[in-house]
């Protein structure tokens, strides 16, 4: 009796972990992303060149339209609901509005119900994976578009990783600690050994960072499989690039690959 009680228990947690706290973490922490994608960009850009484009602070400034400027409600700035509502298209100007913002939402929807399933019994595992998936998702985002990998982005994730295992035992609190100076390690020796055979820059700092707060999440020994995730789908994506497009790209931002080596090790961690 007892026993069936506590697996009905269990059960209905699991159920209110994947079906109700997961996706509404998704679509709040989808509508935080689209608001960091969008604005974040610009005040690196107005730190590094000193030219201010943004006039009030990151959080208190209102939106507004990209296309015609009139600002908007805080009804017209729920991503997906709202690109379902106003079809697509901007209430005042009419124009298209760019599908990235509802696909973030809807990624950051989906992918917290795929981290309710996969982890539904164990809310505190469910919430790492979705953490890191979001920091990934959204350093990728920005990565793609703008070759920024932004500092109020991978150091927070770093801290976190190492808030996580020093409370929980998921990874040895020092073999994360490790993991991060290695991570930063090997690639700005990477960068400097290339830069010196080549006089190239092959990578960013940002770069190194997303590789430290890898290895703080995983420990070092995570290392060679996240950055033999990282090289290979780079190399494909660039390989599939050039046979289906003819596309050659000059420079391919890192970030991206780097963060899907990421997760795919930690989706991988927690199936073992
Ligand atoms: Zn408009």
């Amino acid at each position: 009796m007892n026993f069936s009680m506590i697996t009905l228990n269990e059960y209905s947690c699991s159920l209110l972990v994947t079906w109700l706290i997961m996706p509404l973490l998704g679509l709040l922490s989808g509508w935080v992303m689209t608001l960091i994608t969008c604005r974040l960009p610009a005040l690196v850009e107005q730190e590094e060149t000193g030219v201010r484009c943004i006039k009030t602070p990151f959080i208190l400034s209102g939106s507004q339209c990209c296309l015609c400027h009139h600002p908007l409600t805080w009804s017209d700035c729920l991503p997906l609901f709202s690109y379902l509502r106003l079809g697509g298209k901007c209430r005042y100007c009419h124009e298209r509005i760019s599908w990235r913002y509802p696909v973030q939402e809807a990624g950051c929807l989906l992918f917290a119900v795929f981290c309710g399933l996969f982890q539904g019994d164990n809310l505190s595992l469910a919430l790492a994976l979705y953490t890191f998936g979001w920091f990934a998702f959204a350093l990728s985002e920005i990565d793609s578009r703008t070759f920024l990998l932004p500092d109020v982005l991978t150091l927070p994730l770093l801290w976190l990783g190492l808030i996580f295992n020093a409370t929980t035992n998921m990874t040895d609190l020092v073999d994360a600690i490790w993991g991060a100076v290695l991570g930063y390690t090997l690639l700005w020796s990477l960068f400097w050994a290339m830069f010196f055979a080549t006089k190239k820059k092959g990578m960013g700092y940002g770069d190194f960072k997303l590789l430290a707060a890898t290895g703080a999440w995983f420990g070092w020994q995570c290392l060679p499989a996240v950055l033999f995730v990282a090289s290979t789908s780079g190399l494909l994506y660039a390989l599939a690039g050039y046979l289906l497009f003819r596309k050659k790209s000059a420079v391919l931002p890192f970030g991206p690959f780097l963060a899907l080596g990421g997760t795919v090790y930690f989706i991988d961690f927690l199936t073992h």
